[in-house]
């Protein structure tokens, strides 16, 4: 089975489940664990900024960050096809009493245009707008690195008008690899910043959420609101630094077989990849609505071998990770090719 799914689905490496037998460890909610104090000093330099907190999803760090920065009755602009809108229950509404302004961008990426005349006036009838969020790379937009320099453009404009600024930055690391900018470069323009070790590092679990230090008493006091006080987490601690130090730059392989994989997408026939640049680990392919469903060919994908999973009604998303190799891409193009003529002749038969 070449699975496909997710970058989730990776299984930490012998090496990897050594460094976390071995790590030393103390109890994190009564003072702290030291290899969590190693893994938030090291994130945190990485990214330029002088202080992370360890929790055990992006959720969690998405949902602490707009917590940190709103208060209930206030309004974030995000995205419309964005994490923290779209696939965490709406918990900035659930959990601390937020409202979203949803600005859909050009594939996926908000222009700064867009954002014209969004922050309410200080009105009795308006709630506050205070958060800016975006994601890089943005899952729903296939994996698509944002431009920089309208990453910059967007978060000074924040700046200007009072708003914060916070990075959902899942798999950053991606866009770092496939940019060649910098993770301190990218994450100078943003006041707080979700990173997922979990994702294309391979780290069984856990995020950061980086920012200031002044920041951290209060994003500890949420963390713990939301049951992400830790004991000895320096046991998964260890596998996001192992993760930091070994697997960032074999991204770019990531990057290669799902190339190869939209390279055969896109040959076949009533098979569109959306969007048509690949720039990460992500690959979204529609199909024309006569041949099948999304589901129909995932599920006849899966009987041939290859797991991939559905993102909407047409479109199918395909995810590389470390587990995959070159061959493995290849042959999961050619399981695609074949499932898909299978499908076409039928459809065009009928
Ligand atoms: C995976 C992901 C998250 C966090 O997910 P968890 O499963 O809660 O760790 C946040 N944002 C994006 C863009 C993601 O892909």
């Amino acid at each position: 089975m070449i699975d496909l799914r997710s970058d989730t689905v990776t299984k930490p490496s012998e090496a990897m489940r050594h460094a976390m037998a071995t790590a030393p460890v103390g109890d994190d909610v009564i003072d702290a664990d030291p290899t969590v104090a190693k893994l938030q000093s090291t994130i945190a330099e990485m990214l330029g900024k002088p202080a992370a907190m360890f929790m055990p999803s992006g959720t969690m760090t998405n949902q602490v960050a707009v917590r940190l920065h709103c208060k209930p009755g206030d309004e974030l602009i995000c995205e419309s096809g964005c994490h923290i809108y779209n696939y965490e229950q709406g918990g900035f509404a659930q959990l601390s009493g937020l409202v979203a302004k949803t600005v859909t961008g050009q594939g996926s990426v908000i222009q700064l245009e867009q954002l014209d005349g969004l922050i309410h006036p200080d009105n009795e009838h308006a709630v506050y707008t205070r958060l800016v969020c975006l994601e890089n790379t943005h899952n729903r937009g296939g994996g698509v690195v944002l431009p920089y320099d309208g990453v910059v453009e967007i978060c000074e404009w924040a700046h200007q008008n009072g708003l914060k600024t916070h990075l959902d930055g899942a798999r950053l690391f991606n866009a770092v690899v496939a940019s060649g900018i910098s993770v301190d470069q990218w994450a100078k323009h943003f006041d707080t910043i979700s990173v997922c070790f979990s994702k294309g590092l391979g780290a069984p679990v856990g995020s950061a959420l980086i920012g200031e230090t002044e920041m951290m008493h209060e994003v500890r006091r949420h963390r713990k609101l939301f049951g992400g006080g830790m004991r000895q987490s320096g046991v998964i601690a260890a596998g996001a630094l192992y993760a930091i130090e070994n697997n960032i730059t074999r991204l770019a392989e990531d990057h290669q077989t799902s190339q190869i994989i939209a390279q055969g997408v896109s040959q076949i026939e009533g098979f569109h990849l959306e969007p048509e640049r690949v720039d990460t680990n992500i690959v979204i392919f529609k199909i024309d609505r006569d041949i099948c469903t999304a589901h129909e060919m995932c599920d006849a994908l899966y009987e041939a071998g290859v797991w991939v999973l559905p993102f909407s009604r047409e479109h199918v998303r395909a995810v590389t990770h470390l587990h995959i190799t070159p061959d493995q891409a290849e042959s999961a193009c050619r399981v695609i090719q074949q499932v898909a003529h299978q499908r076409l002749s039928r459809a065009r038969s009928t």
